[in-house]
């Protein structure tokens, strides 16, 4: 399985689209919990690393 090497700044794309219709998070704070912010409409979220990382479909630093 491929290692995702994930960065505060990185703009992910993720497999399912937030309720805004953006699919472009950026990352605003790595840790066990990663907190992302919608590129759309700026709403932050945070989500287990773990359970980001199933989401991802890629990553562009
Ligand atoms: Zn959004």
């Amino acid at each position: 399985m491929e290692i995702l090497t994930l960065k505060v700044g990185d703009i992910l794309t993720l497999k399912k689209e937030h309720p805004c219709g953006c699919d472009k998070f950026e990352i605003i704070r790595l840790g066990s919990d990663v907190k992302i912010k919608c590129t759309h409409c700026a709403r932050d979220l945070e989500l287990p690393r773990e359970k980001l990382e199933k989401k991802i479909r890629s990553v562009n630093s």
